[in-house]
């Protein structure tokens, strides 16, 4: 059996990795650039790290900040007709998963006709043609691994679709832990169990490969082993430093092997309760990994041992049951509500949360366990109990 592997061209990874930045823009014939950003981090002056050294070489930048959390689809449509109608050369996102996400949807579709909602994967009806504007991607959080990734996830009314192609993937990315230093500890949270669901769900997906277990089991032990202290202290520059690692490994690792239920399941929450994509994934992770871990006992104990304990004298069955144990203390440990009643969820809102978990047909066929209407119900249960 063979594998494709795609990685994005170019990374630089390590603490003040952003100072290549501007030896990469100089590679573009470029001179009008967009960076785009969510207005918190302008107003922090984390933006400027990026824009002034940029200035200061004679480029023209311009700050585009209307990026929200989440972002809804008419914010997406919104950026990319802005950028049809303004004429850049390339695009630079500096920012969490949303202000990325929209960085690459705006890159690509600048240069289609349409509306974005005409390229949404689950209701699309047109294809993506070309390759559209250079694309460099910065994150300032460790979580969604949006700069190595060929997608663009969007909020729709009650839950969410992506924008998905490889000409969506950065030409550049630069992941540098010192721009994370800033993150609250509820934001690092969050983020850094997002990452840690996708090194989980790509290790135990039907797609994983020997390639994405690699990536993925390497997230799993830098993710594990320092996002308490990430949280505790975020000064704290190993803890920040592996968290970088570590998401942008799961990265790699799930655009790869593809993420399953706890995506799936996560989606509809972010949709109709506007929780954050970190904090859903990660009320969700201990009890879509208790419910499906029957049909994945050997590779629950190697992310038991990955995740810093030894499964020697333990039975398969065993180690799988103490590494959901673990996940759910982990997620309590860094302060995340461990049921859907901490996020103010009603009983009588499984049925609907069901209803759209569904629908994310492609991502439940990844699960290693088929996850039908009634299991997805079962689980949102155990996680509202
Ligand atoms: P985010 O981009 O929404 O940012 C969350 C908050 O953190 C914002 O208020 C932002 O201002 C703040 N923030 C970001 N960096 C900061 C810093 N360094 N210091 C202080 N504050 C900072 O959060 P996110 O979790 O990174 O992204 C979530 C989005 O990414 C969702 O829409 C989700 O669906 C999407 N996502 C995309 C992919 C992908 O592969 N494309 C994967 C997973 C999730």
């Amino acid at each position: 059996m063979s594998e494709k592997i795609t990685f994005t061209p170019i990374s630089y990874t390590g603490w003040d990795s952003l100072a290549h930045l501007l030896d990469e823009v100089n590679r573009f014939n470029v001179k009008k650039i967009l960076v785009i950003t969510d207005p918190f981090l302008k107003d922090i002056g984390l933006t400027n790290k990026v824009v002034d050294p940029l200035e200061a070489a004679g480029y023209v930048t311009e700050i585009y900040t209307d990026v929200v959390p989440e972002p809804p689809l008419a914010i997406g449509e919104k950026l990319v007709a802005y950028t049809r109608d303004h004429q850049f050369d390339m695009v630079i996102g500096v920012g969490g998963g949303s202000a990325l996400d929209l960085t690459k949807l705006a890159g690509v579709l600048a240069s289609h006709e349409g509306k974005v909602e005409d390229y949404l994967n689950l209701t699309g009806t047109k294809e993506i043609t070309k390759k559209g504007l250079p694309k460099i991607l910065i994150p300032t959080t460790s979580g969604t691994g949006s700069e190595v990734t060929n997608i663009s996830v969007l909020s729709l009314e009650t839950t969410k679709d992506v924008v998905a192609h490889d000409y969506l993937l950065a030409d550049v990315a630069i992941v540098d832990p010192a721009l994370t230093i800033s993150l609250p500890p509820k934001v690092t949270a969050a983020t850094g169990i997002d990452a840690l669901t996708h090194a989980v769900e790509a290790y135990i997906s039907k797609n994983a490969s020997v390639v994405s277990d690699a990536l993925a089991l390497q997230a799993i032990r830098l993710i594990s082993n320092s996002i308490r202290t990430a949280v505790s202290n975020g000064q704290d520059k190993q803890a920040r430093t592996d968290m970088s690692y570590g998401s942008y490994l799961a990265g790699l690792a799930f655009f790869n092997a593809g993420v399953a239920g706890v995506h799936a399941l996560a989606y509809p929450l972010g949709g109709q309760f506007h929780i954050a994509h970190g904090d859903s994934n990660a009320v969700l992770l201990p009890y879509v990994m208790g419910y499906i871990r029957q049909s994945c006992e050997k590779r629950m104990k190697d992310i038991y041992d990955a995740m810093g304990f030894s499964s020697v004298n333990l039975s398969q069955e065993e180690a799988s049951y103490k590494c959901v144990a673990e996940l759910k203390r982990l997620v309590e440990d860094v302060n995340i509500p461990s049921s859907l009643k901490g996020f103010d969820i009603q009983e009588d809102a499984l049925e609907s949360l069901t209803n759209d978990a569904v629908e994310q047909k492609r991502i439940l066929a990844r699960s290693p366990m088929t996850l039908l209407k009634e299991d997805i119900y079962k689980i949102y249960k155990a996680a509202f109990d």
